[in-house]
């Protein structure tokens, strides 16, 4: 099958369909790789909740502001989590008032820096998927390998398959599903099989590129309009079946699932991951975060941008009070957040 073939197909007439991206990288590619504009005007893209940044609630970002605020102690974070809103300011704006906030690359760094200042503590802004979460279970490891006790790590890290499940069981208009590619090379093209039987809806994993995207476009369409609800693995270079076992390992050996709250959503039973009892005495709070869903409130629509129910330009605020120089929403904020990211391509 050529590509010339595949756009001809794709242009072509379609029944009603809505397919929505997961995950951020493959939005920016769309919009970057003009994916839109060679469909038939009947396949709808439309985002999901595949972006971390977006999805952590106001409540997160207080305590992290709490901690930075702390004598003594500094806030690890990495730099798009700096602009995200809390329920009174962003950390960027508390580091203005004096938050003691530093920028990491990688949360390795934490080590060396606690080590070279044993008088304050380090707390780690954890925040991520499951292609993240491995990375922050090995620092865990090598703090306790090194008894370094002046580390902390402040969680809000998020499971996919819970929120795909959410978003299976509340919203019958999904037709099918591009599944996101990094996420899938830790859990495994397999992990989809169950809300396709469950759910008969076709999943496809597939790369980042514009033309892994036509084709895996391609592959669903063909799925519904054929009546057929599998999962197909069209990034086979990257992601096995099984996923990856050593990172899995690892999440398993650090980390219990519980409920957790996710900005825009609402709670999702076991969608969340917490340090488990044997290494409970890193936790910076993040556990009694869990059970809280307080949320600012404003006219942001960000909970229905990353449910796939409106695109960002159906937003009042959006492009007018609400840019990613002064975000009113998470969205806007992250390099892989759906406002953003229509904001960088849709306006010129
Ligand atoms: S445009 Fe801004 S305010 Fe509107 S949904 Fe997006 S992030 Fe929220
Ligand atoms: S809306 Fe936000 S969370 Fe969802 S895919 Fe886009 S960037 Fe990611």
């Amino acid at each position: 099958m050529n590509l010339d073939h595949i756009l001809k197909e794709l242009a072509g007439d379609h029944q009603e369909l809505k397919i929505m991206e997961v995950c951020g990288t493959h939005t920016s590619s769309i919009f970057k790789n003009g994916i839109r504009s060679l469909l038939s005007p009947k396949i709808r893209l439309i985002s999901g909740p595949g972006c971390p940044v977006c999805v952590t609630p106001a409540s997160y970002i207080d305590k992290a502001i709490e901690w930075a605020m702390t004598p003594n102690y500094v806030l690890l974070t990495f730099g798009d989590m700096m602009k995200v809103p809390g329920s009174e300011k962003s950390l960027s704006e508390a580091k203005a008032d004096g938050a003691r906030v530093e920028i990491m690359y990688s949360p390795q760094e934490a080590l060396k820096k606690a080590a070279a200042n044993p008088e304050l503590t380090y707390v780690i802004a954890c925040v991520g998927f499951e292609t993240t979460i491995p990375s922050y279970a090995l620092v865990i490891e090598q703090t306790e390998r090194s008894g370094l006790t002046n580390i902390k790590f402040l969680t809000a890290l998020r499971r996919v398959m819970p929120a795909l499940d959410f978003i299976c069981a509340t919203d019958n208009e999904i037709s099918a599903f591009i599944a996101p590619g990094h996420v899938s090379t830790i859990l495994g093209s397999q992990a989809y099989a169950g809300l396709t039987e469950q759910y008969m809806k076709p999943f496809a994993v597939a790369g980042f590129e514009g033309e892994h995207i036509l084709i895996a476009i391609y592959d669903l369409v063909k799925q519904v309009e054929n009546h057929k609800h599998e999962v197909h693995n069209l990034y086979p270079s990257v992601v096995k079946p099984e996923g990856n076992a050593v990172a899995l390992a690892y999440i398993n050996n650090y980390f219990e699932s519980g409920q957790a709250f996710w900005r825009g959503i609402g709670v999702i039973e076991d969608s969340g991951l917490y340090l488990n009892q044997k290494y409970r005495k890193y936790d910076a709070g993040s556990a009694d975060l869990a059970g809280d869903t307080a949320q600012k409130t404003t006219n942001c629509r960000c909970g229905e941008v990353i449910l796939g129910k409106i695109n960002p330009d159906e937003c009042p605020m959006f492009g007018k009070v609400c840019t990613p120089a002064k975000a009113q929403g998470p969205c806007m904020v992250s390099s892989e957040g759906t406002c953003g990211i229509w904001f960088r391509f849709t306006r010129k």
